[in-house]
């Protein structure tokens, strides 16, 4: 297979697509290949059981999308893609009685945290206030320091979240329960920096940006960038797995949409040696193990204000959710796993019938567990929604070496590209000054296992087409929005 583009993409995960379709409105032929039937990897939809009903295969819930530069500058909604925003940001069901709730509007969040509403708004109010330069931030390439300004603001916020410190100012248990359920996100260590980084970044978010899922499924949002970049003359080959990278020796741009270990075993006898064994040497985290239902109706909740959210923490206190999460980093499977679940009809009523709704939902289970974790996610739900088990109609899991098989990119499962530690954040995949560059002249990586890691924001995919534009084509003026 040799190319005769000016550039090319290997695989179309949302950060592929974002590559590919900057460098084809910058007006290079560009040649996108795809080993799975369908582009997307993990922003893919299906009608797994029911020809009425979609569900979200990988990804499901798009605070990122909401807040990325990349997006923002292709502007999703002149695609035709709405972002279906529910009242409630998240929930997290603390016990048989309490129930925390992230609402998109922060007085109310406020309102309901009681004796913590003040704690909770001198948390997240002045974050919610530097939204725009914090995402900017944190979305970047992560080689800015941030203004004294913002760092006056973000600092003292993740070292309290990073360190278990914010739980001793709360006297509920609902916003530690909250905040220990946004911090889980990256599947590792509690608490830890990254985690804290994390709880900042996307618990901000449910404040700002909101944490919204697609009408009609994750699936338009890919479907967005693949018409774009066809009408920009893109060519997309699906089942094109490629093996080699000297199938492209003499393309001036190779821009890949692959992990660490894609990466070897692309290019192994091409890497010099520091750099290969670097790659080697990169940590894989916990996994998902994912679970789809299909049910007769909305999950009966004991707290009815659960209805209003498209995502649901089911983790208990905080320290259970660390106890679990510590575990599983441990490579333990965790009694009570962490289980993020995502009822997408809460939001957005277009994906099934009022009897059949699609329910979408992982565990976290250690790196390469062959666990199918249907009956703990029952069981999980079930506990804060009795007679849950009674509505459903048909399952499905997906333990975490067959979602490695889906996608290559998800190794053992570890659906971050790479553990997020946070060595492995700030030299991803390696120590090196542009990360999206590499030893081989004209090849770049632009998958989550670079920064600013994993999420549907394309953020990876247009740093790395940025630095291949300007270094192998000359070109600085980037397209509109960019
Ligand atoms: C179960 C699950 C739930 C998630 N939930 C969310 C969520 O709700 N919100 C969110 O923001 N993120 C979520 N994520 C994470 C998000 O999906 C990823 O971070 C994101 O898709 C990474 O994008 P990417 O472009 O880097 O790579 P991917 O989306 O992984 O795409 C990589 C593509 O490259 C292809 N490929 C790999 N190797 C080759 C090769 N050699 N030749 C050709 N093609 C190749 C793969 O087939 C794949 O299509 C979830 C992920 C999973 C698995």
């Amino acid at each position: 297979m040799d190319s005769t583009a000016d550039a090319v993409v290997v695989g179309s995960g949302p950060n592929g697509l974002a590559a590919a379709v900057l460098l084809a409105r910058a007006g290079l032929a560009v040649d996108l290949h795809e080993a799975a039937p369908e582009p997307g990897g993990g922003a893919r939809s299906a009608r797994l059981f029911d020809a009425d009903v979609v569900h979200d295969v990988c990804s499901a819930v798009h605070p990122m999308a909401v807040a990325s530069p990349f997006f923002r500058g292709f502007d999703l909604a002149a695609h035709g893609v709405e972002l279906c925003q529910p009242e409630v940001a998240y929930g997290h069901p603390v016990d048989r009685r309490r129930t925390g709730l992230a609402y998109a509007d922060l007085e109310r969040t406020c309102a309901r945290l009681g004796p913590d509403a003040d704690r909770w708004r001198h948390l997240m109010g002045p974050l919610v206030e530097h939204t725009r330069e914090l995402t900017d931030l944190l979305l970047g390439d992560l080689r800015r320091p941030p203004t004294p300004g913002l760092a006056a603001v973000l600092a003292p916020r993740v070292l309290a979240l990073g360190t278990g410190a914010d739980e001793l100012l709360f006297r509920g248990p609902e916003a530690p329960a909250l905040l220990a359920g946004v911090a889980a996100h990256p599947m590792g260590r509690l608490p830890s920096l990254v985690a804290g980084g994390t709880a900042v970044l996307l618990g901000h978010l449910a404040h700002a940006g909101g944490w919204p899922v697609p009408r009609g499924g994750t699936q338009v949002l890919t479907d967005a960038l693949v018409a774009d970049f066809r009408a920009h003359g893109g060519r997309v080959h699906v089942h094109s797995r490629v093996t080699d990278l000297r199938q492209f020796a003499k393309t001036r741009a190779v821009l890949l949409d692959v992990g660490p270990r894609g990466f070897l075993d692309l290019a192994r006898p091409l890497l010099p040696p520091r750099y290969r064994r670097a790659l080697e040497n990169v940590r894989y985290g916990p996994a998902a193990a994912k679970v789809d239902f299909l049910v007769s109706e909305p999950i009966p909740w004991r707290e009815p204000e659960l209805a209003n959210t498209a995502t649901v923490h089911i983790g208990g206190t905080a320290a259970q959710v660390r106890v679990a999460e510590n575990t599983v980093a441990a490579g333990r499977r965790a009694d009570e796993p962490y289980v993020l679940l995502a009822q997408p009809m809460a939001a957005d009523p277009s994906r099934g019938l009022a009897h059949k709704q699609p329910i979408w939902a992982y565990a976290h289970v250690p790196n390469g567990d062959p666990l199918d974790a249907t009956e703990i996610v029952r069981a999980r739900i079930e506990r804060f929604a009795p007679g849950f088990g009674d509505t459903v109609l048909a399952s499905r899991g997906v333990p975490a070496p067959e979602l490695e098989a889906y996608n290559a990119n998800y190794v053992g499962g570890d659906i971050s590209g790479a553990a997020l530690t946070l060595r492995q954040l700030l030299a991803r995949p390696v120590v090196r000054w542009n990360p999206h560059t590499t030893p081989l002249g004209g090849v770049y990586l632009c998958s989550g296992a670079t920064p600013p890691g994993p999420g549907v924001h394309g953020m990876a995919g247009l740093h790395a087409a940025k630095a291949a534009l300007r270094r192998e084509f000359g070109i600085r003026a980037l397209p509109t929005g960019w």
